[in-house]
């Protein structure tokens, strides 16, 4: 049985897809620093798959506490999500943000090839496209330069995981994500709501739930059909799945160059206006909302062209936005 440390394996996408490695038969073992979840996920997850996952509650950004797991555990692959991701925070807290993501990548990346561990999924995002010059987005389109501060630390991830896989043995696929939304089918696992919402679907469920009076919606002056912003939203188990696909890949040596990019989306582009009726139409909620201007940094329209993904790593989205959007409301209601 293959063994797989998952880094933020506690937090959102972290815990769907430590969820999808044990439902496809690898051993997991967790590091999270609890910075923006709970331990209670580890039950959680357990609950679901029957199978509790080893877990070391470990700040990336203690180097030593780094080696001596990689001491203590012997593992195939590493899949990275712990970082932090909130937009606004890094424009704020650029330092903390270039120490959280970026030298704790550098410590796990030099532990893994100190130990002879070659196989690295790392979450990248598709904010390195910035706003693309042809839609769909292919992974061929250029990189453009990032807005924020952990928009840098994504594309510097990129960087540092491609220079590394030139110099050692190290073999990486960095996944480039559209929007996650959505939660397990049972409830148990899901985004934890911490504070005001930034992303769109959190704030959606909350309004619809009386938490929230009333959604703002950033612009509806862009040039898209109804004037609202075009995002694809992909549900995360699908996404979790593409982990899955992608270690899977690299442990049976069908990586094609040793550090692969690739677009994980649906391929379909939603207005900010189209989820809301869709949500109001599967949950049968009202949605209050108004519109304000538009919010700094967004960009005009992102969707993936995912051909490659389809046809390289043999995955494939399952869920439609309903789909996502009826179990984001199921997870608000259990929390
Ligand atoms: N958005 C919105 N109101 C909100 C949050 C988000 O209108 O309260 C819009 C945002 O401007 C963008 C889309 O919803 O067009 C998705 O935003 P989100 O923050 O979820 O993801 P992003 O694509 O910015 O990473």
């Amino acid at each position: 049985m293959k063994k797989i440390l998952v880094t933020g394996g506690l937090g959102y996408i972290g815990s769907h897809t430590v969820v999808e490695l044990q439902n496809s038969g690898f051993e997991v073992v967790i590091i999270d620093n609890l910075s923006n979840t709970t331990i209670e996920v580890l039950d959680n997850i357990t609950s679901i798959t029957g199978i509790k996952p080893q877990f070391e509650q470990i700040d990336l950004k203690n180097k030593e506490d780094v080696q001596l797991f990689f001491k203590k555990y012997t593992v195939d692959g590493v899949i990275h999500f712990a970082a932090s991701k909130a937009v606004g925070e890094s424009v704020e807290l650029p330092l903390f943000y270039y120490e959280n993501n970026i030298s704790t990548l550098t410590y796990v990346l030099k532990e893994m090839i100190a130990n002879n561990v070659y196989n690295f999924i790392f979450s990248s995002s598709c904010t390195v496209y910035g706003q693309a010059d042809e839609l769909p987005i292919t992974e061929n389109a250029p990189t453009k330069p990032a807005k924020s501060p952990y928009a840098a630390t994504k594309k510097m991830g990129e960087l540092i995981i491609e220079d590394t896989t030139k110099a050692t043995e190290l073999k990486s696929i960095a996944l480039r994500y559209f929007n996650p939304i959505g939660a397990h089918k049972t409830a148990k696992i899901g985004e934890l709501p911490i504070g005001v919402p930034q992303n769109l679907i959190p704030y959606v469920v909350q309004t619809a739930a009386g938490i929230r009076e009333c959604l703002s919606i950033f612009g509806d002056d862009y040039p898209t059909p109804d004037g609202t912003a075009i995002r694809d939203y992909i549900h995360v188990v699908d996404l979790a799945k593409a982990h899955i696909a992608a270690l899977n890949r690299l442990i049976h040596n069908q990586n094609k160059a040793n550090c692969e990019f690739f677009n994980i989306g649906t391929g379909t582009g939603i207005s900010v206006l189209e989820v809301v009726k869709a949500f109001e139409k599967v949950t049968e909620k009202k949605v209050n909302f108004k519109v304000v201007d538009r919010r700094a940094g967004d960009i005009t329209a992102a969707y993936a062209d995912t051909t490659l993904a389809n046809k390289e790593l043999g995955w494939k989205t399952e869920f439609t936005l309903e789909d996502a959007l009826r179990s984001s409301w199921k997870w608000q209601e259990s929390l």
